[in-house]
C-alpha cells in the first residue's frame, strides 16, 4: 500500500508554478494577483487565509487579503466585488466562505467572472465543467486529480465511487472523473446499497463529513481510497474513511491530515497561475 503523500505532491506543485512565474516575471509581465475577500473574523477561515496567504508567497502570487467588517450589507459587499471584477490586474478573486447569515452567499458568489473564479464555486465555472471545457475545477477535486495523476495511477475506464454530491467537492469531483474517462457512480445520503456500490470501486472517493464513515467492509481489494473528510472529533481531526481498517487493503490511501488538504491550498494556486497566463494571452 502507497500513502499518497499530500503534502509532498503540494510542494511540487507549488515549486513548477513558482518556477513558471519567474519566468514570466523575468520577461518583464506584471505580477500575478490574488484578491481574498474575508467578512468578519471566522477562525476557521482565519487558518485557511493564511495557509492561502503563504502558499501565495511560496509561489510568487502577490495575495491581498481584503477584510470587510462583519456587518457589511449585502450591495456593499456586491459593490467591491464588482469592483474586483473589473479591476484588470487583478486575475483572482476568492471570497472566503462562510459568509455571516445576513448575507446571500450565492449571489455572492456568482458575481465572480469565469476568468478569475479560482475557486472555481460559480455556476458558470460548474456547467463550463460539465462540458468538458476550459473553465476553473474546484480546488478540492482539482487537486485530487492532480494527485492521482502525479502517482501515475490510471483513471481512464476505471469505475469511480464518489460518495458526497455538493457543489463544492462532490458533484465537480464527479465530473472531473467523468471527463478524466472514468465510469463514474456518484452516491448521495438516498443511495441504496452503498457498500454494495463502494465495494465495486477502484477509485472511491469519500466527502460525506462524517469520522470513519468508510469502513474496510465498503472497500474493493486494490482500491485507491481519497479521503476528503475533515472531521473535528474529541480524539482529534478524522477524515471520512477508518483509515487504520482500510489501509492494508488499498493500492493507495489519502493520509488525514497531510492528503487532500494540501492539494486542494496547492490547486488554489494552480488556477490562479491559470488565470494569470490566460490574461497574459489576451
Ligand atoms: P456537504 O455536507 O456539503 O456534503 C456531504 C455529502 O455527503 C452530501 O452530498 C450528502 O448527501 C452526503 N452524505 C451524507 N450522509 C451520507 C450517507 N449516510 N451516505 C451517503 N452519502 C451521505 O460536505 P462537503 O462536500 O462540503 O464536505 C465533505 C467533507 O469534506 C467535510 O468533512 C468537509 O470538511 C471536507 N472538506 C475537505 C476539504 C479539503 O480540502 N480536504 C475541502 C472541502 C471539504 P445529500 O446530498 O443527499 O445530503
Amino acid at each position: 500500500m502507497v500513502i499518497l503523500d499530500g503534502k509532498e505532491t503540494a510542494k511540487k506543485l507549488k515549486e513548477e508554478l513558482n518556477k513558471k512565474l519567474s519566468c514570466y516575471y523575468e520577461g518583464g509581465n506584471k505580477k500575478c494577483k490574488l484578491k481574498i475577500l474575508m467578512v468578519g473574523n471566522n477562525p476557521a477561515s482565519e487558518v485557511y487565509v493564511r495557509n492561502k496567504s503563504k502558499a501565495c508567497e511560496a509561489v510568487g502570487i502577490e495575495d491581498e487579503l481584503i477584510r470587510l467588517d462583519e456587518n457589511i450589507s449585502q450591495s456593499k459587499l456586491e459593490e467591491k466585488v464588482l469592483s474586483l471584477a473589473n479591476d484588470e490586474s487583478v486575475h483572482g478573486i476568492l471570497i472566503q466562505l462562510p459568509l455571516p447569515k445576513h448575507l446571500d452567499e450565492d449571489a455572492v458568489t456568482e458575481l465572480v467572472p469565469p476568468e478569475k473564479d479560482v475557486d472555481g464555486f460559480t455556476t458558470k465555472s460548474l456547467g463550463l465543467l460539465a462540458v468538458g471545457k476550459d473553465g476553473f475545477l474546484s480546488c478540492t477535486p482539482g487537486g485530487i486529480v492532480y494527485m492521482l495523476k502525479n502517482y501515475g495511477i490510471p483513471l481512464a475506464g476505471k469505475h469511480a465511487v464518489v460518495i458526497g454530491r455538493s457543489k463544492i467537492v462532490g458533484k465537480p469531483m464527479a465530473l472531473a472523473l467523468l471527463n478524466e474517462n472514468c465510469t463514474v457512480t456518484a452516491c448521495h445520503s438516498k443511495t441504496e446499497n452503498l457498500k454494495e456500490i463502494t465495494r465495486t470501486a477502484d477509485i472511491l472517493i469519500a466527502a460525506v463529513g462524517r469520522p470513519l464513515f468508510v469502513t474496510a467492509d465498503m472497500v474493493k481489494d486494490g482500491a485507491v481510497v481519497v479521503d476528503v473528510g475533515i472531521n473535528r472529533t474529541d480524539d482529534g481531526l478524522k477524515g471520512d474513511v477508518d483509515f487504520d481498517a482500510v489501509a492494508d487493503k488499498c493500492s493507495y490511501i489519502t493520509p488525514v491530515p497531510g492528503g487532500v488538504g494540501p492539494m486542494t491550498v496547492a490547486y488554489l494556486m494552480n488556477n490562479t497561475v491559470t488565470a494569470y497566463e490566460r490574461s497574459l494571452k489576451n
